[in-house]
């Protein structure tokens, strides 16, 4: 029996993909790197995907879990010829526990949806990636996503108590629980952010957040991005961590207000735009403290939100930024990286004139509160030798903020796309240890091989008797 016989056996033939045409599609996300699948399964329940992981294991076929693909690090792209586990299927019956404030939800549920299913309790699920019309909680936890609003709530390891998971061999395991001082090793924690490579999450117990009484959105207009980054600093340092601070370049703002229409200053450097929740008093007064602080930093004018519908115009210009730049060129190449708030103006100056020697087409839009970084490379991929640039940008991108104290990535994840630069941020002892600890969970090196782990990771496999010396990281 082939692989593909021996899925169809357990899911029937419509849920078991092989047409090379529909495997194109599957074994892509919405980042930059094609990969190459041997099948994709659509399984609906745990019980089918840990038949089909036995399945896997059993032919030796390495397995790639995939949510909707929006990553776009290539997390679920397949380094080598591998099954595609697609999980958007998987959302069983939620079970909601208003007075725990906590529910388990399918890992294939969509991250709006959660939010959606629990308004009328009041509640939403905090983190808020501008993707989460389209990407699972799966996904979610596959690269502890971060959002707009995630600067004061956390991003989402901080949001799941527990997980459901399927290992390697087939065996469904629960790690953590809405206990509030869970026992023994935080195993949880580690399978957030590990990008399917310890095993595929099923069931997601999320912690759901109240929804705040009050809400204060301000847009805040700059005539140089040093002064909207030197608000950021300012306001942290003053003691105010708002819900949300979102910074967008003049480029980024150009390209967003011709697709949305918000009444964005086309003509400023910079803008951000800052959210405060809470209650009612409290949000008038962080809102008038951050108003007098951009004004101290230069800032050219405030608009504060009048209502709800100006509130979410604001906020769907934000989130459509990276649909608004398809204006611009057919291709796009959207980096990730973190740095510390306080380096933010010099390192996105460093960024700038990155793109400029390299004669890309750049725009910013960040989580500026975070430090996260999100230079947005518009390209023409059919362009000779263009693709090759914008690679050759990205990683002299990545290396100044790391530089600056920063990391490799600050949401996205490693994937295909930075793995190949840990070595920037870990010491061959920590690499080490990361990969002994994956081996614990997948002893044959089946879950996502090739992912978040450089080559040669292991040491022990090359016959090292000592790990090289190296500086803690
Ligand atoms: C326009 C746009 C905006 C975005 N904005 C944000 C943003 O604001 N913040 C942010 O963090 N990201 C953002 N992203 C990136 C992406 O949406 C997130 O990384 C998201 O969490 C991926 O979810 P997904 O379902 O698409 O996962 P996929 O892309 O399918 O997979 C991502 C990774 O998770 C693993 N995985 C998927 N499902 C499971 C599972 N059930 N069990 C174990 N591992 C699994 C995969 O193997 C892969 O390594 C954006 C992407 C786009 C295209």
């Amino acid at each position: 029996m082939t692989l593909v016989d021996d899925l169809q056996a357990i899911l029937g033939p419509d849920r078991v993909l092989s047409h090379p045409l529909e495997l194109l599609v599957y074994a892509k996300d919405a980042g930059v790197t094609p990969g190459e699948a041997v099948a994709a399964v659509l399984p609906e329940t745990t019980q089918e995907v840990s038949a089909c992981l036995r399945v896997a294991a059993r032919h030796g076929v390495p397995v790639v879990a995939r949510g909707t693909g929006t990553g776009l690090s290539g997390g679920a792209v397949p380094d080598e010829p591998a099954l595609l586990v697609v999980m958007t299927r998987v959302d069983p019956a939620w079970e909601i526990d208003a007075a725990s404030r906590c529910a388990w939800v399918g890992a294939g549920a969509l991250n709006l949806d959660v939010s959606r299913g629990i308004e009328g309790l009041g509640m939403h699920f905090a983190p808020d990636p501008s993707s989460q019309a389209a990407c699972t909680i799966g996904g979610n936890v596959g690269t502890n996503a971060g959002g707009p609003h995630c600067l004061a709530e956390g991003t989402t390891v901080v949001h799941v108590l527990g997980v459901e998971m399927v290992t390697a061999s087939g065996d469904v395991v629960v790690l953590g629980s809405a206990a509030p001082d869970p026992i023994g090793l935080d195993l949880r924690g580690v399978v957030v952010g590990s990008e399917g490579t310890l095993g595929i999450v099923t069931r997601v117990l999320v912690k759901l957040t109240e929804n705040p009484p009050a809400v204060r959105t301000l847009l805040l207009t700059f005539d140089s991005l040093r002064a909207a980054a030197a608000t950021v600093s300012a306001t942290i340092a003053a003691g105010i961590v708002p819900a949300a601070l979102e910074m967008m370049d003049q480029p980024m703002v150009i390209a967003v207000e011709a697709f949305i229409h918000a009444d964005l200053p086309v003509d400023a450097a910079a803008v951000l735009i800052a959210e405060v929740v809470g209650l009612d008093e409290g949000v008038d007064a962080e809102a008038a403290t951050i108003e007098r602080i951009a004004v101290e930093q230069g800032a050219t004018s405030v608009r504060v939100a009048g209502d709800d519908a100006e509130r979410e115009l604001l906020w769907k210009a934000r989130k459509n930024a990276f649909g608004a730049v398809a204006q611009a060129a057919p291709n796009y190449y959207l980096h990730d990286t973190v740095v510390p708030r306080t380096a933010l103006a010099d390192v996105v100056t460093q960024i700038y004139e990155i793109a400029e020697r390299f004669e890309l087409e750049m725009m910013n839009v960040f989580h500026a509160g975070d430090g996260n970084l999100h230079p947005l490379v518009a390209y023409d991929a059919r362009e000779p030798g263009k693709a090759e640039q914008v690679q050759a940008a990205a990683e002299e991108m990545v290396r100044v903020s790391v530089a600056a104290g920063g990391s490799l990535t600050g949401e996205h994840g490693i994937g295909l796309e930075k793995r190949d630069l840990m070595g920037l941020v870990f010491s061959p002892v920590d690499l080490d240890a990361q990969a002994r600890l994956r081996d614990a969970f997948d002893p044959d090196g089946l879950m996502n091989p090739g992912k978040i782990l450089p080559r040669g990771a292991r040491c022990y496999d090359y016959g090292m008797s000592a790990l090289p010396e190296s500086e803690p990281s």
